[in-house]
């Protein structure tokens, strides 16, 4: 028999398993003590409404990462998910307890430790009847959000996906196809992307079509061509989830959650979107205003997930020379009075390929955190949105623009 000796890697790779097994056994008996306080508060009948403690938590958090040698960013990003765990442990704990009358006027869990609804117990989950905590003022109650305004939280909230930071550093391009169409179509789409520099590879598995008649996407079986191709190039996924019970099942297979422009006003979707912990992309509603667009972004935080990301995508106007008009404005407009990061589509906008390149290079001229471009193997023989797809070639020329991927 061969006699095999350990590397010196394998000996470490030991080590880093034990290390491993250490953090979830440590994360373990931490939600044991969230628990717990969850426990108490509700016994208690108390109000535990502190919305300090998430703030403070990540700062303690950053400055014992810089003590480490750590980036203080990667780990308030990892603690922002423990936070959204936290979050839905507690909407779980409160649940199986739950008994069915409430009163109006009581509150849920939002974020941080603890923060356990005045009924505690009590409490249904959102998707019923129970309200969001209430803003801190009244300014902030008449304009709809206050969470994820300005005023509310000073840092940017960056966005991890992949090796991609949404919010900092420099932009990022998202591409692929209106639609999955076929094995082969979404794998030459996606090492175009990868090809091109890209950082998420985008592709539409279940369509919201307007007419009931055109191509609704395939799926599921769309979704397991595009994680396949995905993976193959190292490249995350996002795809647009169209309905509250499909989110859970897209959730477990993409990076990040779409909601279309015909559903930002979808409030059983937004907050199933909230409970989930997967990064959001909000497209504007095509209707909406700005105001309306970051108060549908503040029911996904409220519900649980901090992870949000804007994109405007063309709004209706009276004219028609484009599909839709390209509200660049937007962009410094939510920068001002919202720390989430925001990305612009001029596909959908203009409607039309020619047009996409310098729209691009508008948008990130106003100082968006990336773009979101339809590209297409062969877009005259596309299923859906052909005429506004890039060919490849186009597509490999506007990645110079953007910020390279880390190896
Ligand atoms: C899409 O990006 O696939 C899409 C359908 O866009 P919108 O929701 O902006 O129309
Ligand atoms: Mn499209």
């Amino acid at each position: 028999m061969p006699t095999t000796t350990r590397t010196s890697i394998e000996d470490a790779r030991d080590r880093i398993d034990d290390i491993d097994r250490q953090l979830i056994e440590l994360l373990g008996e931490r939600y044991a003590i969230v628990d717990e306080i969850c426990e108490t508060k509700t016994a208690n009948g108390e109000t535990v409404k502190d919305p300090n403690r998430e703030e403070e938590l990540l700062e303690r958090i950053a400055s014992i990462a810089e003590e480490n040698d750590l980036s203080p960013e990667f780990a308030e990003r990892l603690y922002q998910d423990v936070l959204s765990h936290s979050v839905a442990r507690q909407k779980r704990q409160r649940e199986e307890g739950a008994v069915t009358s409430v009163p109006a006027h009581t509150t849920t869990c939002v974020s941080g430790e603890g923060n356990c609804s005045s009924n505690g117990r009590d409490l249904p989950s959102p998707s019923s009847s129970a309200q969001p905590v209430p803003p801190p003022n009244e300014k902030a109650a008449e304009r709809g959000y206050h969470r994820v305004a300005r005023t509310d939280r000073d840092r940017d909230t960056v966005v991890s996906v992949g090796d991609a930071l949404l919010g900092q550093g420099g932009p990022v391009l998202i591409a692929g196809p209106c639609s999955v169409e076929s094995r082969e179509q979404i794998l030459r789409s996606a090492e175009a992307v990868a090809h091109a520099g890209g950082h998420l590879l985008r592709g539409g598995c279940f369509k919201p079509r307007t007419s009931p008649y055109s191509f609704q996407g395939l799926g599921e079986e769309g979704l397991d061509l595009m994680v396949k191709a995905g993976r193959r190039f190292g490249l995350p996924i996002i795809t647009e989830v169209l309905a509250p019970g499909d989110v859970e099942a897209v959730a477990a297979r993409a990076d990040v959650l779409q909601i279309g422009s015909r559903n930002m006003q979808n409030y059983p979707l937004l907050k199933e979107v909230g409970r989930s912990n997967r990064p959001a992309m909000l497209k504007r509603g095509m209707m909406a205003s700005v105001e309306e667009w970051l108060s549908a972004a503040e029911y996904i935080v409220t519900h649980g997930n901090p992870n949000v990301i804007l994109c405007e995508r063309g709004i209706k106007t009276f004219e028609s020379a484009t599909r839709y008009t390209l509200d660049l404005t937007s962009v410094p407009v939510i920068k001002e009075r919202s720390h989430l990061p925001v990305l612009v589509d001029p596909s959908h906008a203009a409607g039309t390929r020619r047009w996409v390149p310098s729209l691009v290079e508008a948008a990130l001229g106003v100082g968006a955190d990336g773009v979101m471009v339809e590209a297409h193997p062969n877009p005259e023989e596309a299923m859906s949105d052909g005429a506004q797809s890039l060919t490849l070639d186009t597509l490999s020329e506007i990645g110079n623009l953007f910020a390279p991927r880390s190896a």
